[in-house]
């Protein structure tokens, strides 16, 4: 299918991809404009595709916040509005793009996709992979195969769902994966190829309705460890307004954290994940002092197949949005988790 004439709004906020080598310091930092970073693709002009493009940040991805986030969706949305692009490209540091995928994915309505790219080898190494990645992106946002899709990651040509990319290598080209399902599809010779049904979504509605600032919100993300004493969980106590855990397994803490995880989530929403990042918690196979089945009946969410990054994120979207009812952020949890049958238009967190 010929891209010639859609149009995609391009968003650039810095990383590996947008780097140069500093002169006082010789390392790599964030130089590159959007402008810079789209002269470097080989072969963009010719899909036709026109670009409106913007330099948003340029940043280290670990320097970028949640505020940033909900700036960036804002504008975003302005694109989005009159329908006057296609889709939107998203160009950032590789260290944080689950979470920022996540959490646009969170917030985006609307059909037109958000895709988010980066590179894992700057433009001044051999094998730099950053412009294949924006030519791949560019794509994925100009074509009609993922309207719907919410927000994706586009690496190393594979198309991944938000709520399941997970960046899995500190330096490999190859660093991304959904672990338990896989990509859900692929770019090749100028389009998409899905290879499963676009994925059910929660959207949660974005910050400026009437919600509380993002920064007010302090959500608070613990992993469990061998032996694990409590005095980091007591450090935390008064000191966040809701916990994730980051339980060993399949949801499991040891027995004597249960009275302080029960005093916790008598008075802030705790939510239960797994620190392994790949499956789900259980909810009814285990019954000892400390595992899945306990843990509910002390007032703990089970968080589902949210790894405890993005569980933090959908825990830190229902608090920002007023949800605080344990019931309410229970479900949204438990229709967050992955459910490849389920319709395609998402749902919303309350
Ligand atoms: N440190 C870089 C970042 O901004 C890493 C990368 O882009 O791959 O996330």
């Amino acid at each position: 299918m010929s891209l010639n004439g859609r149009n995609v709004a391009v968003f650039a906020l810095g990383g590996t991809i947008a780097t140069a080598t500093h002169p006082a310091t010789g390392g790599a930092v964030p130089a590159l404009s959007a402008k810079e970073l789209l002269e470097n693709v080989p072969g963009l002009d010719a899909l036709g595709v026109r670009l409106h493009v913007h330099d948003f940040r340029r940043l280290p991805s670990a320097s970028l916040s949640l505020a940033d986030l909900d700036a960036l969706h804002a504008e975003i949305r302005a694109e989005l509005a009159p329908e006057a692009v296609d889709g939107v490209v998203v160009v950032q540091g590789t260290d944080t793009i689950e979470e920022t995928a996540f959490y646009l994915d969170l917030l985006h309505r609307g059909d037109a996709p958000i895709v988010v790219t980066g590179a894992m080898r700057g433009p001044t190494l051999p094998g730099s992979d950053g412009p294949a990645n924006l030519n791949a992106a560019v794509i994925a946002a100009a074509g009609p195969w993922l309207r719907g899709a919410g927000c994706v990651v586009v690496l190393g040509d594979q198309i991944h769902a938000a709520r399941t990319v997970q960046k899995s290598h500190t330096v490999s080209p190859a660093a991304f994966t959904s672990p338990g399902c896989g990509p859900l599809g692929l770019v090749a010779e100028g389009r998409v190829r899905l290879y499963q049904r676009l994925p059910h979504r929660t959207a949660c509605p974005p910050g400026d309705e009437g919600a509380a600032s993002t920064s007010a919100v302090r959500v608070a993300l613990h992993t469990v460890t061998l032996g694990d004493d409590g005095t980091q969980l007591d450090l935390l106590d008064g000191h966040c307004d809701s916990l994730v855990l980051a339980a060993l397994g399949a949801g499991h803490v040891p027995e004597w954290l249960v009275p302080r995880l029960r005093r916790l989530a008598e008075r802030i929403p705790v939510v239960l994940t797994s620190r392994i990042g790949n499956g789900p918690v259980l909810t009814r196979t285990y019954s000892s002092p400390g595992s899945e089945r306990d843990l509910p009946a002390n007032g703990l969410i089970p968080g589902g197949d949210l790894n405890p990054y993005k569980a933090r994120l959908l825990l830190h979207r229902l608090l920002t949005t007023g949800c605080h009812d344990r019931a309410r952020i229970a479900l949204a949890f438990a229709t967050a988790g992955i459910a490849p049958a389920r319709p395609r238009a998402p749902s919303a967190c309350q």
